[in-house]
């Protein structure tokens, strides 16, 4: 996204025609397992939907606009607005431009290259078969590098 020279005042300007109306964004857990990598997979196969990852924390967004913005996107409700609508600061919000470290996957492509990247070792249903797999070394009994069973998922 281009970074806009941010102005003192706090209302929203015309240029922007309201940018953070038109996508619906969630928190949701760190994947860690092989079924919540999947889950990252499944979500971006879909059309119009990203994960992305800010300050350590992971979101899926729904590329979609508020049905309450009308021709000149402005909302028509602004009176009545959601809570959520409210609690967005305009000083903050993305029309300035995206946050440092800020990484977007749009796509099962990058998703695979960010579990390269991140050296993420796992062998997924939707790897490439004919891709070799990246041996890991095997983890000695009592090893600091030994690693730990895992139990349930911790909550965001
Ligand atoms: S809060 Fe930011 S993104 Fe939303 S309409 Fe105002 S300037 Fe645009
Ligand atoms: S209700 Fe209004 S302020 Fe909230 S997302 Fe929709 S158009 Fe934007």
């Amino acid at each position: 996204m281009e970074t806009v020279a941010r102005k003192k005042s706090e209302s929203c300007p015309e240029a922007c025609r309201a940018m953070c109306c038109t996508y619906v964004a969630t928190k949701i857990d760190a994947p860690r397992t092989k079924i919540d990598w999947d889950e990252i997979y499944w979500f971006l196969c879909h059309e119009n939907v990203e994960v992305f990852i800010e300050s350590r924390k992971w979101y899926v967004l729904f590329d979609t606009p508020c049905n309450n913005l009308d021709a000149k996107s402005r909302c028509v409700v602004y009176p009545r607005r959601p809570h959520v609508c409210r609690e967005h600061e305009v000083e903050n919000c993305e029309y300035w431009g995206e946050e440092e470290g800020k990484i977007t996957l749009r796509t099962p492509d990058d998703l695979k290259k960010f579990m390269k990247r991140r050296k993420v070792r796992l062998r997924m249903a939707w790897d490439d078969p004919d891709e070799p797999t990246e041996k890991k070394a095997p983890a000695r009994s009592g090893s600091k590098t030994a690693p730990k069973p895992r139990t349930k998922r911790s909550k965001g």
